[in-house]
């Protein structure tokens, strides 16, 4: 059983903090029929692909890029090549994620139709002033009535991206994002820290944002107003109403296989990762599908650490053989948590995950 990935990498404008591979310009059309071409490549009748033998998937995931500025024509072409070349379990998880300038009535009805059972939409914040200044072309009533035209067609699971060190932004306005968004009942909550990734748009500009201290007292109002409002910190940046916690992403944090499809998509099968390159001209150009890379996991221990420790799951301590006493310091300053054998990270943990990670791994591996 696999988690199946097909990237869409289009965009009507590039956000000003953008480092992911995604185009404004690009016949989709074209683009379509080579993401056909690769997941008959990879499918059941296929014959050709040595490392997927069992084509299941339960979950399926478009992302992007912004997959909501296909036509349903395109969508539907895709969703029919998936079907017809995967075996998509009954109680799949199917997403496709959104951004609110492109969610309408059409594609929401395009992809409802074809069978998706989850949206992703891309909020980032619920301030017009900050949306501005990241560069996203949407306005915050948009994202709204985005959320009501999915519920009325019927979305019953719905997740909202949300940003916090935007410029501009202050405790409370993200605050202010995190009450609308509850407010309108969403299951699912992603919070990322903004990340300045240099040769953005955003970077190059020198554009101010919020300090590292005023982050982290983002971080924990997010945990602490969510945690009350009754979902659960599943996830470093995911949060969830019970039993709503994403099942795609979740699959790469477990371990489990997935096969990313298009330029720049990831994969890991059993003991391998591989990829596409970031190129769509070359991704349409071809007629076989060999990963572009692939490497060997070498060290399965670090990539357990590493994985588990992002969750609530945890990591099971009998892994470990050289880190009592840091487990002991982790817990004694509020970083972790120990019961019936299985580390969890606090939510003061999770702030600090990357050093606690390489500390413990340091040691390990
Ligand atoms: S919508 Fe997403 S992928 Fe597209 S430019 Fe903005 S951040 Fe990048």
């Amino acid at each position: 059983m696999i988690s199946l990935y097909l990237h869409i990498p289009f965009c009507r404008h590039k956000c000003n903090y953008c480092s992911f591979y995604s185009l404004t310009d690009f016949d989709k059309s074209e683009y379509i029929d080579a993401i056909i071409r690769c997941v008959q490549y990879f499918g059941k009748n296929s014959g050709e692909n040595p490392l997927i033998s069992d084509c299941r998937a339960d979950t399926v995931y478009i992302g992007g890029g912004t997959p909501s500025v296909l036509p349903p024509k395109l969508i539907y072409r895709l969703f029919d090549a998936v079907y017809r070349n995967f075996e998509i379990e009954k109680n799949a998880e199917i997403t496709v994620e959104a951004n609110p300038e492109s969610c309408d009535r059409e594609f929401l009805s395009a992809v409802k139709g074809a069978g998706v059972n989850r949206l992703s939409l891309g909020v980032q914040s619920l301030d017009d002033g900050q949306l501005r200044a990241a560069g996203r072309i949407h306005t915050s009533a948009q994202a709204v009535e985005a959320v009501k035209l999915a519920r009325n067609t019927g979305f019953d699971n719905i997740s909202c991206d949300l940003i916090f060190g935007l410029p501009g932004q202050t405790e409370r306005s993200f605050e202010n994002s995190l009450k609308i968004l509850t407010g309108l009942d969403i299951e699912h909550i992603s919070c990322y820290n903004l990340q300045v990734e240099r040769g953005t748009p955003l970077e190059r500009s020198g554009v101010s944002v919020p300090g590292e201290q005023t982050q982290e007292r983002m971080y924990f109002l997010a945990c602490e107003f969510l945690a009350e409002r009754g979902y659960v910190h599943y996830e470093i940046s995911n949060y969830a109403k019970r039993g709503l916690e994403s099942r795609h992403n979740s699959a790469y944090w477990t371990g489990k296989d997935y096969l990313g499809i298009g330029p720049a998509a990831h994969s890991k099968i059993r003991d391998m990762r591989c990829s596409f390159l970031p190129d769509i001209g070359r991704f349409c150009a071809r007629r076989s599908f060999e990963f572009d890379r692939c490497e060997r996991i070498d060290d399965p221990l670090f990539e357990k650490i590493m994985l588990s420790l992002r969750t609530k799951n945890g990591l099971d301590t009998a892994l470990l053989k050289n880190s009592e006493k840091f487990i002991s310091r982790l817990k004694d300053s509020g970083y972790a948590v120990a019961h019936d054998g299985i580390l969890r990270l606090t939510d003061r943990g999770f702030y600090l995950s990357n050093s606690i990670i390489a500390e413990l791994a340091a040691r390990e591996c």
